[in-house]
C-alpha cells in the first residue's frame, strides 16, 4: 500500500473494530463520525493527504526498497546528512500543520520504531522467539501499511509509593498471565494512551525496573491492533467542539487520552520484542536511540509550537496597540529567547550527529537531552506571556451565535481593536483562549509538561547520566592556584 491519503486512514480506522469507551458509550466502528473524535479524525486525514501534495510529496516520502512504493519519511533510517535533513523538514512540516499542538502525528512513533529496528540486534532472541527478527518485520509492516501507532507506558497510578507487584491487587498494572502456544496472555492495565484512533499500540516499559522475580511478569514490550480482542480504551472527556470559530484549537487538535485495559489479552508471539528481562526493559530506549530520534521529533514540534505562539502573541500585541511598551516586547522577546534557543540545539544536535553502532546516522543526544528537559520548564512561561498580554480580552470572547443577533452592533462597536474589526480580533483571542485557557489549552499545558516523563525525575537522570569529571577537575585545579 505504501504512504496513506487521508481517506484511506478514515476508512481503515472506521471499518477496524476497536473498544473505546466514551462515558457509557461503547464505541466499536465508525469512531472517525463521532463527534468526540470526528475534529481530530480529519486533522489527521489532512496530514496524511499532505504525503500526497505534488509540491510535498518528495519530502513527505521515499521509495521503499522493498516494495517500490512510496513510503512515510519519519521510517527513513538516515544513513547521510541529507537523510537528517529530509526527515527534520517532513516533520516540521506535519508540525507547523497544527501549530505544534499535535503529540502524536504519526512521525513520532514512527521515528522510535525505526530506531529499534535498526538496532534490532539489541532485542536478540532466546530459544522460542527471535524478538531481532520480530521488531525488523513489524517496523516494516507498519512501514508498509502506513500505520498509526500509539503507545502506553506507565502503570496506574494507584499508589506510587511502592512498585507494580506491591499494589493491593498484582494485575492492576498490566502483566503476563501465562504462555501457551499462541503467545502471551496480558491482564491489567497501563495509564494512558493518547489518541485512540490509531491502528497499533505499543506497550512498552518506561519506569525503571528493579530485576528481582516480583518485577518479571511486568518486564515486557510488544505491539497490538487495536481491534485486539480484550484491548479496550477508556477516553476521558471530548475537549473537542462543533464550532471552529468558538474554538479553533479544539475543534481539530483534540488527541482525546484513554486509559489502556488489557482483559486477558492474547500477544502473539511475533508480536513481541521483551520478555520478562528487567535489564532490557531498562535498556531499550538509550541502547536503541529510540529516545533520541522521539526527542528529535519532539524538538521540531516545539519549534513550531513556540513559532506559532511568537506569531500569536505578536498579532496580538500589535492588534490593541500594546506592542510599543516596553515590558510587552520584552515579554515577546522572551518568546524569541526560547524559541530560538529551542532552534539552536536542533540545529546543533544535527550539526554534531554520528553513525551509532547501529550504522544510523543519530543526531547527537546530549543537545536532545538538554531540549527535553528544558522544554516543560520553559513552554508553560510560553502560556503565561499570552495571559499577560490578553488580559480581559481573552475574557470578552461571546460565543459566534452573537454575530447573526441583534447584539451584534455592540459586539462591533465595542470589541473592535485598533488594527481589527470586532470579527477579527474575536477570532485572533478565541485562538489565544483555547491556547492558555480552554480545557483544550490546559490539557496543552499538562501535556507539555509530562510529555517525556516526570521532569523531575528526567533532571536526575540528566544529572547523573551527564559528564561532571573534567569540569570538577577543573575546578579543582584552579582552587589549587588560589593563594593562602
Ligand atoms: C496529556 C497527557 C498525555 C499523555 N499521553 C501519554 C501517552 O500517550 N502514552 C503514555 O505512555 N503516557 C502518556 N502520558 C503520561 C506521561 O508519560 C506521565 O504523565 C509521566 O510519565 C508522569 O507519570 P505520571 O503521570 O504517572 O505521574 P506520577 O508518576 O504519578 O507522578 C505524580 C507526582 O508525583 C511525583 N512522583 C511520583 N513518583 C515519584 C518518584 N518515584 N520519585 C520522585 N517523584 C515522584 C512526580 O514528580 C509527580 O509530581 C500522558 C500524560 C499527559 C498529562
Amino acid at each position: 500500500m505504501g504512504a496513506r491519503t487521508g481517506k484511506q486512514y478514515l476508512e481503515e480506522i472506521d471499518k477496524t473494530p476497536r473498544e473505546v469507551w466514551y462515558g457509557g458509550e461503547k464505541i466499536t466502528y465508525g469512531i472517525t463520525k463521532h463527534p468526540a473524535f470526528k475534529g481530530i479524525a480529519q486533522t489527521m486525514a489532512e496530514l496524511y493527504d499532505l504525503q500526497h501534495d505534488p509540491e510535498l510529496i518528495d519530502i513527505m516520502t521515499y521509495i521503499s526498497s522493498k516494495t517500490g512504493e512510496r513510503v512515510g519519511t519519519s521510517f527513513l533510517m538516515p544513513k547521510k546528512r541529507e537523510d537528517l535533513v529530509k526527515r527534520t523538514t517532513m516533520m516540521k512540516i506535519w508540525a507547523d500543520y497544527s501549530g505544534g499542538m499535535l503529540g502524536r502525528t504519526p512521525d513520532y512513533l514512527n521515528s522510535a520504531l525505526m530506531a529499534m529496528a535498526s538496532a534490532a540486534n539489541f532485542f536478540g532472541k532466546n530459544e522460542r522467539i527471535n524478538f531481532a527478527e520480530n521488531i525488523i518485520n513489524y517496523y516494516e509492516y507498519v512501514r508498509e501499511n502506513d500505520l498509526l501507532l500509539t503507545h502506553t507506558l506507565i502503570n496506574p497510578q494507584v499508589n506510587r509509593s511502592v512498585g507494580p507487584s506491591k499494589q493491593v491487587d498484582p494485575f492492576i498494572a498490566a502483566r503476563i498471565v501465562e504462555k501457551n502456544s499462541e503467545g502471551v496472555i496480558i491482564r491489567g492495565a497501563r495509564m494512558l494512551a493518547t489518541f485512540p484512533l490509531a491502528d497499533e499500540i505499543l506497550v512498552f516499559p518506561s519506569t525503571v525496573l528493579r530485576s528481582g522475580q516480583d518485577d518479571v511478569p511486568y518486564a515486557m514490550a510488544f505491539a497490538l491492533s487495536v481491534s485486539t480482542p480484550g484491548l479496550k480504551f477508556i477516553c476521558r472527556e471530548s475537549f473537542s467542539h462543533e464550532s471552529k470559530f468558538d474554538h479553533p484549537l479544539a475543534s481539530r487538535f483534540d488527541e482525546q487520552d484513554a486509559v489502556v485495559v488489557f482483559d486477558d489479552v492474547l500477544v502473539p508471539w511475533e508480536r513481541i520484542f521483551i520478555l520478562e528481562d528487567p535489564e532490557k526493559c531498562n535498556l531499550y530506549s538509550d541502547v536503541t536511540n529510540a529516545v533520541v530520534f522521539m526527542a528529535h521529533q519532539s524538538l521540531v514540534r516545539e519549534i513550531a509550537k513556540c513559532e506559532f505562539v511568537l506569531g500569536l502573541a505578536t498579532l496580538m500585541a500589535e492588534t490593541i496597540g500594546i506592542d510599543q511598551f516596553h515590558h510587552v516586547q520584552e515579554k515577546i522577546a522572551e518568546i524569541i529567547m526560547i524559541t530560538e534557543t529551542m532552534k539552536a540545539f536542533l540545529v546543533a544536535s544535527e550539526a554534531n550527529a554520528k553513525m551509532s553502532e547501529w550504522g544510523i546516522l543519530t543526531p547527537d543526544k546530549t543537545f536532545l537531552n538538554a531540549a527535553r528537559n528544558l522544554w516543560p520548564r520553559v513552554s508553560h512561561r510560553l502560556n503565561e506571556i499570552i495571559r499577560q498580554l490578553g488580559a480581559s480580552g481573552l475574557m470578552t470572547i461571546p460565543p459566534e451565535s452573537i454575530m447573526v443577533s441583534e447584539a451584534r452592533k455592540y459586539v462591533d462597536k465595542y470589541l473592535q481593536a485598533k488594527l481589527a474589526n470586532a470579527e477579527e480580533r474575536l477570532k485572533l483571542f478565541k485562538l489565544a483562549w483555547d491556547f492558555v485557557g480552554s480545557s483544550f489549552g490546559s490539557r496543552q499545558d499538562l501535556y507539555e509538561y509530562f510529555f517525556f516523563g516526570d521532569p523531575v525525575r528526567m533532571a536526575s537522570n540528566l544529572y547523573n547520566w551527564y559528564n561532571k569529571e573534567l569540569l570538577k577537575e577543573r575546578i579543582k585545579k584552579f582552587l589549587q592556584k588560589v593563594e593562602k
